[in-house]
């Protein structure tokens, strides 16, 4: 039988993408902060009841003004767990700091909340968390020793955009959240994010950062009669363009989140079976957690058993991939960082894990036929 490859992702798309973007065009308005990315940022401070969100170019720009925001100073340092994307480290690199990383616990994937304190040294300054796949990290945990020690905290919410922890939205619960829209996230501008600001004395130092150093997003709202350049900055807006497709995707947010979710429930209710014969390791969802199905892995037996678990679906047509070389034992990690503590998790649990295809418009048969090749895998009747 000839099959088609089943993508691992597919860019998010609704089918208003087109016309808003051509009503860009035509409205003869293409660089940033116009109608499209005010819509956006609306949306998100209305739907996770933030204080400010501002679009950026990407969701690493984001880490980049949370970092720069923070403040920090060479010799300062910034706790964060191992297991991320390289931004969350670089934005700290950007900011002139140094990466502290930790290990994560073994059942989310997330910096463990446990060996946080004992990293604090009298030059740490702000405790970066990222939400893997979606799934919060231990928040009052977090801030209860941020505020301990006067520490900032910058959420690395690139992956949990309507994800949130005991009723409040990621993103919004740390100083600062950071959003990404990049093809392979939940919603969509091609590249793109959003800085979440929490608190409002921060309001007039972002907008200045991110309008390369100038106070015009004061003169556009009135508020001064001529804009000049008052501080450092750069340049974090995105064109109309990528917020017109953004704006599609956030006026499906809630069809998009739930096709999704119905995979992610498919994939886990098939493969609980497996989980329950001790065959494979199924992502955990703590009390308190709710999810965006950004994400679905499993977890083999180790690295070789990976191995042959990948090469196994491509042969059936189905792309699944790992990701995430622990950050400490990176080239770059071991340059411009250090490890605190043990790595007792880190390293065996990243090598374990696989993600299966997971995109808005996954077939629930594709979904079927996919459970279907792991239990073949695995030598088991599903
Ligand atoms: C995707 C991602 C980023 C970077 O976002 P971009 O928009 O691609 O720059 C940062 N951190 C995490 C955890 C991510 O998943």
């Amino acid at each position: 039988m000839l099959i088609d490859m089943i993508n691992f992702n597919v860019p998010p798309f609704t089918g208003k993408e087109i016309e808003y973007v051509t009503e860009a065009i035509h409205a003869h308005r293409i660089s940033g902060d116009g109608e499209f990315t005010k819509k956006c940022s609306a949306w998100l401070e209305d739907r996770f009841k933030a204080q400010k969100a501002l679009l950026t170019t990407s969701g690493t720009t984001a880490l980049d003004m949370a970092m720069l925001l923070c403040g920090l100073k060479p010799g300062d340092e910034v706790i964060l767990s191992s297991y991320t994307f390289s931004s969350t480290a670089t934005s700290v690199i950007l900011a002139g700091a140094t990466p502290v990383f930790v290990d994560i616990r073994p059942d989310t994937m997330n910096i463990d909340e446990n060996r946080i304190e004992e990293a604090v040294t009298d030059r740490t300054r702000a405790i970066a968390v990222t939400h893997y796949a979606g799934v919060s990290c231990e928040m009052d945990r977090i801030n209860g020793i941020a505020k301990k020690h006067g520490l900032r905290v910058v959420e690395d919410a690139a992956q949990g955009v309507m994800s949130s922890y005991k009723g409040r939205a990621l993103g919004t619960i740390g100083d600062f959240g950071c959003y990404s829209f990049h093809e392979t996230k939940n919603f969509s501008m091609g590249e793109g994010g959003a800085i979440i600001i929490n608190d409002k004395a921060f309001n007039e130092a972002a907008e200045i950062l991110r309008e390369k150093g100038t106070n015009r997003s004061k003169f556009f709202r009135g508020e001064i009669d001529k804009y000049t350049w008052v501080d450092f900055g750069d340049s974090y807006l995105p064109s109309e363009m990528n917020a017109a497709y953004l704006w599609a995707q956030l006026e499906k947010a809630d069809e998009i989140s739930s096709d999704r979710m119905n995979n992610w429930n498919r994939y886990y209710d098939r493969l609980l079976p497996l989980k329950d014969k001790g065959r494979l390791e199924l992502p955990v969802i703590p009390d308190g957690c709710i999810h965006n199905a950004h994400m679905f892995y499993v977890k083999c037996r180790d690295l070789e058993e990976r191995t042959r678990f990948i090469t196994y679906m491509k042969g059936r047509g189905v792309y699944c991939v790992f990701h995430y070389v622990p950050l400490h034992s990176a080239p770059a990690g071991r340059k411009y960082g250090r490890m605190h503590g043990e790595d007792v998790y880190t390293t065996s649990e990243s090598e374990r894990l696989v993600r299966l295809p997971m995109y808005y418009g996954l077939k629930a048969e594709d979904t079927d036929y996919i459970c279907g090749a792991i239990y073949e895998f695995f030598g088991e009747n599903g």
